[in-house]
C-alpha cells in the first residue's frame, strides 16, 4: 500500500518525459527529456503505449520530401495509448480511453474536402509527427476530434501498425476499386504492403505480391497472396502480363522503378495507385499507351477516421494479421537502419 501511494505521488509530480527528437536531417535522432505536454482547448494528452515506425518517419527524419518538417520535432503517427488529460471543451473521449493518433492530426472540418468525406485532402491539415510532435514519446498531445478509439480486445502493438500502414492500404484498395476476381498487384511487402495484400484479398481480389526479398514474399503468401514475384531475379512486368495483366497495381515500394513496373504490369483499363513516397520523386510514364489503353493513375493519401474505424473493426473481427516486432524507443536509430536495410519482417513497433 505504502509503495502504491509512493508511486502515485511520484507520478503526480512527474512533469517530464522522454521523447525521440529529430534535431537535423543528417543527424541521428536523440532521446531527449522534455516537459509533458499540456492540453489546450479541444486537445488531449495520451500516455503512449506503442508507436509503429513507418517509412514516412524515416523520410521525415531525413527531410526526403519537397515539403519538409521543421526540426526539432518528434516523429511518429502510429501512436496508441491511454488518454490521461483533457483540455477544455473535449467531449469526444474520456480519461482512460485507448486511442490511436494517426497522421491526420487535425483538419479544419469546414472546407469542401472536410465536408465531402475527404478530410485527408484538407489544405489546413496538421500532420502528427511532421507538423505536430508525434507518438515517439512517453506522452503526446492530440486533437480530440482526430483521434480514433481503439476497440477493446485489440492489443496496442497491433493497433499501432493499423493506424497508418493499415488505414493507408485499406483506403488504397478502396481507391483502386478492387472487386471480386480482380487481379491486384501489390508492390512492396513491408509495413504497408503486408496489410495491402490482406485488404485486397478481403475485397475479393486475387493478389500478386512483388518485393525484392524471398522472406517478404513468403510472408505475403501466408497472408493470402496467390502469386509472388521477386523483382530482383524475375521480369516483373512479363510475369504479370503472363497472368493477363493486373486490374489494379498498388505501389507501396520506396523505389520509383517499382512504380514504372507497376504501370507496365496493368491490363487495359487498369488502375495504378501511388502510395509509396520515395525520395526520388519522379517517374516516366507514356502518354500514348495511357490514353489508348484507358489507364488510370491515382494518388492515395492515408485514410479518414472512418476508414480507420473500419480497419479496427476488421481486425477485431479476426480478418487481418499484423506482423510486427517490438523494440524499446531508445533503439529508434537501430530500428531505422534495419528498416532501411529491409531486415525486419513487416513493422517495428517502438515502446516508449
Ligand atoms: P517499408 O520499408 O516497410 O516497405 C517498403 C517495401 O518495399 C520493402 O518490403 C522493400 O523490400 C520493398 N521494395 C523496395 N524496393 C522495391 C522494388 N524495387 N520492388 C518491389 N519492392 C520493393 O515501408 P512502409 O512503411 O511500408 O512505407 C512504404 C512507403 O509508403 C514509404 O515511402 C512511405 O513514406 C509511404 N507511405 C505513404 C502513405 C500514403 O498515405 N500514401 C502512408 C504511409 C506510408
Ligand atoms: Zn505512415
Ligand atoms: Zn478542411
Amino acid at each position: 500500500m505504502a509503495t502504491i501511494e509512493k508511486e502515485l505521488q511520484g507520478r503526480a509530480v512527474t512533469t517530464t518525459m522522454r521523447a525521440a527528437v529529430v534535431h537535423g536531417f543528417t543527424e541521428p535522432l536523440s532521446i531527449d527529456v522534455k516537459p509533458i505536454p499540456i492540453p489546450g482547448h479541444g486537445e488531449i494528452v495520451v500516455h503512449i503505449e506503442t508507436c509503429g515506425l513507418c517509412h514516412t518517419d524515416i523520410h521525415a527524419a531525413h527531410g526526403d520530401w519537397p515539403v519538409k518538417p521543421n526540426p526539432p520535432f518528434t516523429p511518429g503517427h502510429e501512436g496508441v495509448g491511454i488518454v490521461t488529460a483533457l483540455g477544455p471543451g473535449v467531449t469526444e473521449v474520456e480519461v482512460g480511453d485507448r486511442v490511436a493518433l494517426p497522421w491526420l492530426g487535425y483538419a479544419c472540418g469546414t472546407c469542401e474536402y472536410c465536408v465531402s468525406g475527404w478530410e485527408t485532402l484538407c489544405p489546413n491539415q496538421q500532420m502528427m509527427g511532421y507538423t505536430m510532435d508525434g507518438g515517439m514519446a512517453e506522452y503526446a498531445r492530440a486533437n480530440a476530434k482526430y483521434v480514433v478509439k481503439v476497440p477493446f480486445g485489440i492489443h496496442p502493438a497491433e493497433a499501432s501498425p493499423l493506424t497508418c500502414a493499415g488505414v493507408t492500404t485499406y483506403k488504397a484498395v478502396k481507391v483502386a476499386g478492387t472487386r471480386s476476381s480482380d487481379l491486384v498487384a501489390v508492390f512492396g511487402i513491408g509495413g504497408l504492403g503486408h496489410l495491402a495484400v490482406q485488404y485486397a484479398a478481403i475485397a475479393g481480389g486475387r493478389v500478386i505480391a512483388v518485393d525484392l526479398s524471398d522472406e517478404k514474399l513468403d510472408l505475403a503468401r501466408s497472408l493470402g497472396a496467390e502469386f509472388t514475384i521477386n523483382a530482383s531475379t524475375q521480369d516483373v512486368v512479363a510475369e504479370i502480363q503472363k497472368l493477363g495483366g493486373a486490374d489494379q497495381a498498388i505501389s507501396t515500394a520506396v523505389s520509383p522503378k517499382a512504380f514504372e513496373q507497376a504501370y507496365g504490369s496493368l491490363r487495359r483499363g487498369g488502375t495504378l495507385v501511388f502510395v509509396g513516397l520515395p525520395k526520388d520523386n519522379y517517374i516516366q510514364l507514356p502518354i500514348f499507351e495511357t490514353v489508348l489503353q484507358g489507364i488510370t493513375v491515382v494518388g492515395s493519401i492515408v485514410g479518414t477516421r472512418l476508414d480507420l474505424r473500419e480497419v479496427f473493426e476488421l481486425h477485431a473481427a479476426g480478418k487481418t494479421r499484423v506482423i510486427f516486432e517490438e523494440r524499446p524507443l531508445s533503439d529508434v536509430n537501430e530500428a531505422i537502419a534495419d528498416v532501411d536495410a529491409g531486415r525486419i519482417p513487416a513493422r517495428i513497433v517502438l515502446r516508449p
